[in-house]
This record gives C-alpha cells, structure tokens and sequence, in this order.
C-alpha cells in the first residue's frame, strides 16, 4: 500500500486513495461538529496587516469539512468568506478569455467526450495555419487578447510541432488594434522536452484537466490511448515545472466520479504542487460534464446540482485563495452570475468549442467538443460584468512582466495588486470600448472606468493610469500596463 507524501513525485503517493478514504471519513464525521467548523472558517478568513492581506488557505482535510457540512448558516458564511477573500485577492476585476479549438483528430478513447477514437461520424477538423489567422483575427475583432488552445491528443496529426507552429501563428496576427498577449495551453499530458518548447513558444498557463482523481474510475473513464496510464496523466505538472513552466491549471472533470472525492483528490494536488515545487496552481478550472455529439451526461452517476456546484467552488476559494478560478460557457447566465459571488476570477466569452467556429456566422454544431450554455456575444458578458460591478479585464500584463509562479503569488499577496492589476484591467478595459465596444457598453463602461480610477492607491499610479486612459482615447497607441 502506497504511504501519503504530498512531497512525493509519484502520483499513487501524492494523490492518496487512503487518504482520501481518510478525509471523507473525517469529514463525514465531522460535518456538524460546530466547534471544529467554525474553527475551520476563522482560519480562511483573510487577515490584513501593515503588509496587505493574508490569508492561510485550507488543508484538504478542513476543506473537505466544510465540503460535507450541511448547516444553512455554516454554508452562507462560507459563501461570505469565499467573496471577501475573492475581492481582497482579485477585487472586483474578471479576466476574459476564449477558447481556441485547432484540431479535434484525437487517439484517445475518453468515453465523456466527442472527439473519441471511435467516434466515426464526427467530421474531423484541424486548421492550417491561414484557417488559425482567419479564427485569430475573428477573435481579435470581437475585442479577445487572451487565448485558451485546445486540441485532441494525436501525434500524427496534431504533434508538438504543429502545436508551437499554431502558437507561433497565433501571436504574429495584429489585425487593426488587434493583438493576442497571451496563448494558454490545454493539450494531453506530455515530455518534460516538449513542455520545455512550449515555454520557449512563450505560453502563458499549461492547462490540464485531471478529469477524475480516482485512479480506478480513470482507467475506465479512458480505456484506450495514452491518456489511459493514469500516473502519467497525474505526473503532468511535476513535468511541465521541470520544463519551465511555473504556471499550470488544474482542474476536474465534475459529473464522472464522487465529487467530494475529487474535491479532496484535487486540493491533494494542489498541495502537492506547493511541497514540491514552492507554488500552488496557477488556476483551477471547475467544468461539468456537458452533452455533446454522441455524449449524453446522464450515463454518469455523479452529476451535481447548481447548490453543490457553488458550495465546491466556495470550498476551493477557501482552500487555495491565491489561485485564480475559471468558469467557461459550459455553464448558463444564471449559474456564472453566482459563482461570480463566490471567487470565480476569469471567464470565456462568445466562446466556440468547434475546430474553426470563429469564422462561421452560424454557431456550428457539427464538430462541437460540447454544448455552450452561455452563448451571449463578448460585448454582452462585458456588458453583464459591468452591471453586476465586475471590471471585465482583458489584461495580460504579469506573464508578459515576468511575474510567473511565486513572483505572482508575491505579487497577490502584497497587497499591492490594487496598484497594478487595477489600473491594467481599467486600461485594457479602455481599449476593448475604444476599439470593439458598443456604443451602450462604451458609455457603461467609461462611467465605470471614472468611478474605478478613484479606487487606486497611489496617487502617481492613478495619474499614469488616467493619462494612459486619455491616449487610448485619442490615438491608437495601445498595450500600456504596470
Ligand atoms: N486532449 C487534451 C486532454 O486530453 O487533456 C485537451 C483537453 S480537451 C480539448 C479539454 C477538456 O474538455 C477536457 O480535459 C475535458 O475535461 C473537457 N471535456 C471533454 N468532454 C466534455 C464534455 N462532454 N463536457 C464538458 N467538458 C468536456
């Protein structure tokens, strides 16, 4: 039997089944002892000091308290402390990205997703590189300047090389104002060599979902293809980090296995990361399985309603507060409004989950990796930010600035976000009004840009930001930040 050692680089040690059998044994009993949670909530609140704010995050073993308690008011304090560590750490800015599909030619044999081995009537796309300028410029006139690249494993079609290519591509298109700062990257478990090359592509966050963490349910959720060795599925940050990138997103697949299981299989993970490598993730991303071409979610027994789902998003934002959270267009207005409450700091929009979706007028279903929920235009979720108080940001300044890994986690931590991502969101956000914006939004949006200004610390900072608004405005100069 494997011994628990989040230090450990083997995947059976660090991500422990009797460990977690253990957590949710302890969180089961544990789940109305008032003491113990109130103890646990005192803990995750953040704490400001003469240096910023602190806050000392959760253990898995306390998250997963929290997790399994079921007392109304336990739960709605949670949900408080979620959003006041949200706004203390990310205030109230919400960075913007889109999904780019290149190609869904895939070997695997996932058997919640499309793009299976086996699925013979899905037609099989990859884009050339003239096809990815087109997408790319379609994105960049909707206003995106942040990229999430997907695509299917595949090393005949879709080898690391046309992956670097694409990303080379990607970042040589400037159509008009246009410019994409930073390509994130979700593609299959891979060598230490090739995520070295990515980091040379200058990538910013490798994304890898884990999908579950329960190592039996893995090996049938994935029976065929190289996605099937578990451990090297698992083993997937440690190498990415030994390639150079200190930016990595985890997340799971909620839907395919228990999800207090995989809550405590992947703060497990998170910790792993930080005992080996010094930094927790740099995101974590919480997608439910969705229905898809010959994918239906109801052949999985784990699916969870919307009160659960919020309820883990607010344990996570406890857990891991430095560590930013995503939520996609798999899921509906209604529900991204409120896991907006409870931490989530970036969100797609206008996303198209096809392989060349962008430069097709009609949402094309064909090729789709699963259904959009949400499918309202950029401008819409931008403008649906700004009315609940959120400053939609399109910033992309600290990868580009160095601060990766532990010096962004510095960065948070100081206190001093509200004097660099403050002003780079309202920036940017100055340039997608200049630039893409309706003239609804653009009012919207320079009313909330005055009101914002005034909540910069620094008076020097404030008067730089001010005049960089004011060039926005009346030149095309453009890609100022802090
Ligand atoms: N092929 C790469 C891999 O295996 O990691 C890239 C990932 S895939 C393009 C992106 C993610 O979509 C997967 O990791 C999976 O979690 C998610 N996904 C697949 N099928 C889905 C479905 N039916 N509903 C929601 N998400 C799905």
């Amino acid at each position: 039997m494997a011994i628990y050692n989040p230090a450990s680089l083997k995947a059976e040690e660090f991500i422990n089944h009797e460990e977690i059998e253990a957590t949710l044994a302890y969180a089961e009993a544990n789940k109305n002892n008032v003491e113990l949670i109130d103890r646990i909530l005192e803990k995750a609140r953040p704490v400001r000091n003469e240096k910023g704010c602190t806050c000392a995050g959760l253990t898995h073993r306390e998250a997963s308290v929290l997790l399994a308690c079921e007392i109304p008011e336990k739960i709605a304090r949670m949900y408080e402390i979620a959003e006041e560590i949200k706004l203390a750490f990310y205030g109230n800015r919400i960075v913007l990205f889109a999904p780019l599909y290149l190609s869904n030619y895939c070997v695997n044999g996932c058997v919640y997703c499309p793009y299976h081995a086996k699925n013979r009537h899905i037609p099989r796309k990859k884009l050339t590189q003239e096809e990815v300028r087109a997408e790319v410029i379609a994105l960049q006139d909707m206003g995106h300047k942040r990229l999430a690249i997907e695509a299917g494993e595949d090393p005949k079609n879709n080898p690391i090389e046309y992956i670097l290519e694409c990303i080379h591509t990607i970042y040589g298109v400037h159509h008009k104002n246009g410019d994409i700062r930073r390509v994130n990257v979700n593609i299959a478990a891979t060598t230490v060599e090739n995520y070295r090359k990515l980091k040379e592509a200058g990538i910013g966050t490798y994304i890898l979902f884990q999908e579950t963490y329960h190592k039996k349910s893995y090996e049938q959720l994935h029976p065929t293809g190289p996605k099937h060795d578990y451990d090297y599925h698992t083993e997937a940050m440690d190498r990415a980090m030994e390639g150079g990138i200190d930016d990595v997103g985890l997340g799971v697949l909620f839907g395919l296995e228990m999800y207090k299981y995989e809550f405590a299989g992947l703060l497990m993970h998170a910790e792993h990361l930080e005992a080996v490598h010094g930094v927790g993730p740099h995101t974590i991303s919480v997608p439910r399985v969705k229905r898809a071409d010959d994918i239906d979610p109801d052949m999985f027994d784990n699916g969870i309603d919307d009160e659960t789902f919020t309820k883990i998003a607010a344990c996570i934002r406890l857990a891991v507060p430095y560590t930013g959270m995503i939520i996609s267009t798999r899921e509906s207005e209604q529900v991204r409004q409120r896991m907006l409450q409870v931490g989530i700091s970036q969100v797609s929009g206008a996303s198209r989950t096809s392989v060349g979706g962008y430069t097709e007028k009609e949402r094309p279903t064909d090729t789709e990796q699963f259904d959009v929920s949400d499918q309202r235009t950029l401008d819409e979720v931008v403008s649906w930010l700004m009315d609940s108080g959120h400053i939609p940001s399109f910033c992309t300044a600290c990868y580009r600035a160095g601060r990766t890994g532990d010096r962004f986690m510095s960065l948070c931590k100081s206190g001093q976000i509200q004097n660099c991502c403050h002003p780079n969101a309202l920036m940017t956000l100055a340039e997608y009004l200049e630039d893409y914006a309706s003239p609804e939004t653009k009012e919207k949006g320079y009313a909330m840009i005055a009101r914002e200004l005034d909540n910069i610390p620094s008076e020097n900072v404030r008067r730089v930001a001010e005049e960089n608004i004011q060039a926005i405005r009346s030149s095309n100069r453009r890609d100022f930040r802090f």
